[in-house]
């Protein structure tokens, strides 16, 4: 049975169940898909004066005294010396007094941890602690790890995923056995069960192959198929382009850039053609993609059309509400817009949809909420997407369908190569703004330790004091989660103290209500919050031009595209910006990977440099990009693979292109549940 609930796995009781829930994991299935993040690799204890700082390490030894646990402030912590024939280590663990009872002096352990260098001496920091033969048996094996949840550890997960792979019933074979044997991929239940516990790490990168594999060719043949379907289908939604609005590109308060010109002639043009437009519109962050949407929007009302946009996170949607207000005032235009989001109240929701279904509204913004069944739209001709995730495409359908197929624009900040985009967005007519505005000054950016921390501090203060604001990002929301890294509500009142009191400094983090977040971000943009401590929820769409610097603590922990976003919250408007890196690794690799970001402020430039750095193939890297994110590939790493795909996916739609062939009816069974997966996973 495929939607069978996890809860039939044994050991898993409704409590478990939920836990797993917050993961987005209710099913066996999707248990099954539940990929792990990483591998932890067991190697043979060393010898104790054979270990290096900055790595892990396993050292076997006897405890020279038994633990003892020293208290400070908030923070207990237990410290023990193990001592081999080579030499004597320092352990040392935070908040785990209890260990104290294990940790008896003249026992033999393995200890297994990350080995740092304070005041000249190695220790190892929260080491695992081993029974010489239970270390022995997990020599040389590879164990998954899995993203976790409070409450929710990894060696449950484990044991829920062996379950569940029991009880799984054997997939069918879907992939064409000609495809399978001429690219030697494994068989489905094969890759299936040693994604999750490869005995090695050839057999992990042989089952990993098949599940990318597979991941890209559902998604190209729904691409493929929806490209064929969507080809030259006539509009139901004439436009005649209004040369009035047309007229009011050039009132804004700045010169649209050529390529927001040209951006725009595309756009008009398929709206004019009598076709159904699906276009794409690629461009860095801060290229100016919002009021070319605009402007299609206005487009749409000025034609007696409803248009609307969808954005990914409800503080995106209030402030492009904001902006477009600002606009439409600015331009002297009445068209009427309405924010639509999920936290409004039942009947601020009630009003909006009323206003929907009279057309009282011609230009409606908001996230998901848009898509409910409820909203009921009066000839929505224009379909706008910003900032989506490309697995959004159930969703976008979904709002398609809302309308009798209208016309559809995606924008994108992901800087992708055009032959992939080719592939990827096959679906869609692309359009790049491949150019930033005018008077811009290019970031500056900076690479530093935490001892520059004060000096940085230092450099807010002046910038608010000449009138700006800053970000700073912190990577966790408690400090439970891991103890040495920065959290925005710690970090929030530490600069409170750094700072002057008549600076003003609040926090933002994912786990707030979407209501405080809102008012948070809009008394930031009003300027009356000068500096914003926040997790990366700030990482999309957000358009404060007059906030000049973006302080980014633990850099090492980001992925360079994600923190190329970040860095693109800051050098939206005239003032020149900056951006502080914070790096807290001594880690060469970590430093190379920041240097790009230090050289470079060009998206495309450094996705390039960091596929060269990771190389092809490379699993265990930090992801790229979380527009284009599948479950195990990466569009990037596994670009060779994507290519393959994609000319085997044309292969065999031209063999039989809507998939009716005996021999693909595995497959076709396949993609429709595929498709109902994705649909379901987007009305959540
Ligand atoms: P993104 O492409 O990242 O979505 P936005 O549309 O949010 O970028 O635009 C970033 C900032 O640049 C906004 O403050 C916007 O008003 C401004 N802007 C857009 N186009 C131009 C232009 N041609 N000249 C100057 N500023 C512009
Ligand atoms: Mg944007």
């Amino acid at each position: 049975m495929i939607d069978e609930k996890i809860t039939s796995i044994k050991g898993i009781g409704e409590k478990t169940a939920a836990l797993f829930s917050r993961l987005g994991v209710n099913t066996v299935d999707e248990l099954i898909h539940y990929y792990p993040r990483a591998y932890d690799t067991f190697c043979a204890p060393r010898f104790i004066n054979g270990i290096l700082p900055d790595t892990m390490a396993a050292v076997e030894g006897i405890l020279v005294k038994s633990a003892s646990v020293v208290r400070y402030g908030r923070l207990q912590v237990t410290t023990a010396k193990v001592k081999d024939s080579t030499g004597n280590l320092d352990l040392v663990w935070y908040n785990m007094p209890y260990l104290r009872s294990t940790l008896q002096a003249g026992e033999r352990f393995v200890f297994r941890g990350k080995i740092v260098k304070k005041r000249g001496r190695l220790l190892m920091e929260q080491p695992e602690i081993y029974r010489t033969e239970k270390y022995e048996g997990l020599i040389a094996s590879m164990q998954p790890i899995y993203g976790q949840t409070k409450g929710l550890g990894n060696k449950i997960i484990v044991r829920a995923v062996s379950g569940a792979l029991e009880r799984h019933e054997l997939e069918r074979e879907y992939l064409p056995g000609d495809i399978r044997e001429k690219y030697s991929l494994a068989e489905i239940n094969f890759a299936l069960e040693h994604i999750h516990f490869p005995a090695n790490e050839q057999e992990l990168l042989f089952s990993r192959k098949r599940l990318v594999f597979d991941e890209f060719f559902m998604f190209l043949l729904v691409i493929r198929l929806m490209k064929e379907a969507k080809e030259n289908v006539k509009s139901r939604y004439p436009f005649v382009i209004s040369d009035e609005i047309r007229e009011k590109e050039n009132r804004l308060p700045y010169m649209l850039t050529a390529a927001q010109k040209r951006t725009l002639d595309e756009v008009c043009a398929d709206l004019k053609s009598g076709h159904v437009m699906n276009r794409l519109i690629q461009g860095d962050v801060g290229s100016g993609k919002t009021v070319v949407a605009v402007f299609a929007l206005l487009q749409a009302a000025a034609n007696g059309y409803q248009g609307a946009l969808m954005v990914p996170t409800e503080v995106l949607a209030k402030q492009h509400y904001d902006s477009v207000t600002e606009l439409l005032k600015m331009l002297g235009l009445q068209t009427r817009t309405v924010l639509l989001t999920g936290s409004m109240t039942q009947k601020e929701k009630r009003l909006v949809y009323e206003a929907i279904e009279n057309h009282e509204a011609d230009i409606i913004i908001g996230t998901h909420a848009l898509i409910q069944e409820r909203v009921i739209y009066d000839n929505l001709a224009l379909v706008i997407t910003d900032e989506q995730h490309r697995f959004g495409v159930g969703q976008r359908e979904n709002l398609k369908n809302k309308g009798a197929e209208p016309h559809v624009l995606v924008m994108s900040a992901t800087p992708i190569p055009r032959t992939l985009a080719i592939i990827l967005y096959g679906d869609l007519d692309i359009s790049v703004i491949d150019e930033l505005p005018a008077k811009r000054k290019p970031v500056k950016n900076c690479v530093v330790n935490r001892g520059y921390r004060d000096n940085a501090y230092r450099f807010i203060e002046r910038e608010v004091e000449s009138g700006r604001q800053a970000y700073v990002i912190c990577p966790m929301v408690e400090a439970s989660e891991m103890l040495d890294a920065e959290n925005v509500v710690d970090y929030a009142a530490l600069l409170r103290e750094k700072l002057p009191s008549s600076v003003r400094v609040e926090y933002l983090h994912g786990k707030m209500k979407p209501k405080d977040k809102n008012r948070i971000m809009e008394r930031f943009a009003e300027g009356e919050i000068q500096v914003l401590v926040s997790t990366t929820v700030i990482e999309v769409g957000i358009n404060v031009p007059n906030a000049t610097v973006m302080m980014i603590e633990n850099a090492e922990r980001f992925g360079l595209a994600q923190l190329h976003q970040l860095r693109g919250r800051v050098g939206r408007g005239a003032s020149q910006s900056y951006c502080i890196m914070v790096n807290n690794s001594d880690d060469e690799e970590t430093q190379k990977r920041l240097e790009i970001l230090n050289r470079s402020n060009d998206g495309f430039y450094i996705a390039s440099e960091d596929l060269k750095l990771r190389g092809p193939g490379d699993i265990f890297g930090m992801r790229q990009s979380g527009e284009l994110e599948f479950g195990l590939a990466d569009v990037f790493t596994d670009a060779a693979v994507l290519k393959e795909v994609s000319e085997e996916v044309s292969a065999l739609l031209d063999k039989d292109p809507v998939l009716e062939r005996e021999e693909n009816q595995e497959l076709r069974r396949r993609l429709d549940r595929y498709l109902e997966k994705s649909c379901e996973r987007m009305n959540l």
